[in-house]
């Protein structure tokens, strides 16, 4: 960068901002620090909801820490990393994202002082990483089992809690739909939660909730006479049209007398006829399709006594196929009866004002569907986010068969193990570790804090029952009075799995970042300007 004379040469364009050094990290701290805080207020059951309105004016109320980080317009690099934390633990477990965030946030306050001191960045990163993966050794170690059904209940209770999904009676019904969802789907141990589908309808109540073994389509018969049930019913699946096809260029034809016009008709509806003799000669009693359906083949469809449904969503039909086994057919006449899924009883069904379709008894019988009733559109979408986090966290639980302790008891548990190990390490990065260990109290301080309780208090308390307590690594905080308690007795149990992730993915993002000295900017265009010549300039003075 320097050329003769030590006179530096810019190589950077006129306007780039640059940031180095300190400048650069606390920079970049402050901006995680600030998603922390955007979450901060939604941890914990006692935790507030957010309501975000996005540019075009849509409204989502949620509690839940990774709806609210992708609903964030954010521009700054950091910001965006610990917005991707988020974002990998949700993919990785399903839950723990409001935890993982802001211990990422809490993990660059504790370095600050550091920095400050003059500690060069690697011993705090290299700290970070020996106290991270200390930590994930505590972690098993205080894990406990979790195989049967009663434990995987309470892991699904805990994950629901705080989530605006109706009463404890509706909590403790969704704790076990969960519950039994996930262990329908779970084969050899693995659980792949896309086989549960959430079908949601507005009416009812939350109560009305229910786990259904097949799927439920959100259409209605395109006619109304056609058979409303079938049963054995052999499925026609199709992601085009039922029509026949109009040439493709926009021809005119000249029809000059009455039976020409006759004969044109005649031959159009001769076509659609042929369509449905194909179709019922394959054997199908009912068809989905992905596209229009022909009034005239509606028509011939329901003369046969075929069930009809159109304009299913591509995923619908997929889900169709998977669940029947049929396969999906793109031209009519490619039909042949093996393309035929099968299933037990179709029928459609009135649902509030609306008929559905229900499709049961499907030969694949890990498809099952999670059928969300609440009052409004929101509630039922706040139902549906809390329910994908307790099947996720209730999938990872048996896969892994371990749990530990919630509100706040691991993480305790982790800062005195910690400081304790730091001791051993001594060195420049035990400060680190120590720092480590001091970010995470963050968690049962702001459990408390969000229950409007005070967290000197809490923590102090919660300090010397695990130090003074027998099974004291179990104890977290009460919310109802700011009392150390039994977590596990208590029934706040979390999976293993929800707190290593947040913990490691914390860690690594908190060194990511504090391994950026140098912040170098191109200068952003402002919002409405052109890409061409000139753009991001300011007005000529003329
Ligand atoms: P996250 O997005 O991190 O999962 P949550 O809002 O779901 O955030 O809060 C999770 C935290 O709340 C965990 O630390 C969990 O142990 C704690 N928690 C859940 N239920 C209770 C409870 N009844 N009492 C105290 N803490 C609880
Ligand atoms: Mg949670």
């Amino acid at each position: 960068m320097y050329g003769n004379g030590n006179q530096p040469i810019i190589v950077l364009k006129e306007g780039t901002n640059r940031a180095k050094d300190k400048e650069a990290q606390f920079n970049n701290i402050d901006a995680a620090k600030a998603i922390a805080d955007a979450v901060r207020s939604t941890l914990g059951p006692k935790g507030m909801d957010k309501m975000l309105v996005n540019s075009i004016g849509d409204v989502v109320i949620t509690n839940d820490g990774v709806t609210i980080l992708k609903e964030l317009d954010v521009t700054h690099p950091a910001a965006k990393m610990v917005i991707e934390v988020a974002k990998t633990q949700d993919n990785e477990c399903g839950d723990g994202t409001t935890t993982s965030v802001i211990l990422s946030g809490e993990l660059l306050k504790q370095s600050e002082e550091l920095i400050n001191a003059n500690v060069h960045p690697t011993i705090i990163t290299n700290g970070y990483n020996m106290a991270a993966a200390k930590a994930a050794e505590i972690l098993d170690d205080i894990s406990v089992d979790a195989t049967d059904d009663k434990m995987l209940r309470l892991v699904a209770d805990t994950s629901l809690t705080g989530k605006d999904v109706g009463d404890a009676a509706d909590q403790e019904m969704l704790s076990k739909l969960v519950v039994e969802a996930v262990k329908t789907v779970a084969e050899d141990g693995r659980v792949d939660t896309d086989n549960i589908r959430m079908t949601k309808k507005i009416g009812g109540v939350i109560g009305d909730t229910t786990l259904m073994k097949g799927l439920i389509i959100d259409k209605e018969l395109v006619h109304s006479r056609m058979p409303a049930q079938v049963k054995n019913a052999k499925i026609a699946l199709f992601n085009c049209g039922l029509e026949v096809k109009k040439t493709e260029i926009d021809a005119q034809i000249q029809i000059n007398d009455a039976a020409r016009m006759n004969d044109f008709l005649a031959e159009e509806e001769a076509g659609m006829k042929k369509l449905v003799d194909h179709i019922k000669s394959c054997g199908a009693t009912v068809v989905f399709t992905t596209k229009a359906m022909d009034e005239l083949i509606q028509h011939y469809l329901t003369k046969a006594g075929i069930m009809g449904f159109r304009r299913l969503k591509e995923s619908d039909i997929m889900a169709l196929a998977k669940a029947t086994g049929g396969t999906v057919v793109s031209d009519v006449k490619d039909l042949v009866p093996e393309n035929l899924g099968t299933a037990g009883l179709v029928e459609e069904k009135k649902v509030g004002d609306d008929n559905m379709c229900f499709v049961t008894e499907c030969p694949n019988a890990k498809a099952v569907t999670m059928f969300i009733r609440g009052g409004t559109e929101h509630v039922i979408e706040e139902v549906e986010r809390a329910l994908n986090d307790a099947i996720r966290t209730v999938g990872i639980t048996l896969e892994d068969g371990k749990v530990c302790a919630g509100a706040g008891a691991p993480e305790i548990e982790l800062e005195t193990r910690l400081l304790k190990y730091a001791a051993t390490v001594g060195g420049r990065e035990q400060l680190a570790i120590e720092k480590f260990a001091k970010a995470m109290e963050c968690i049962p301080w702001t459990l408390a804090e969000n229950a409007g309780l005070d967290p000197i208090d809490v923590i102090i308390k919660l300090k010397a029952a695990h130090e003074n307590k027998k099974n004291g690594k179990y104890f977290g905080v009460s919310l109802e009075d700011g009392e150390p308690f039994d977590a596990l007795k208590a029934k706040v149990i979390e999976p293993l799995r929800v707190k290593k992730q947040a913990v490691s993915s914390a860690a690594e993002v908190a060194n990511m970042i504090l391994r950026i000295d140098d912040v170098i900017a191109a200068r952003q265009a402002p919002p409405g300007a052109g890409a061409g010549p000139g753009a991001g300039m300011p007005p000529a003075d003329d």
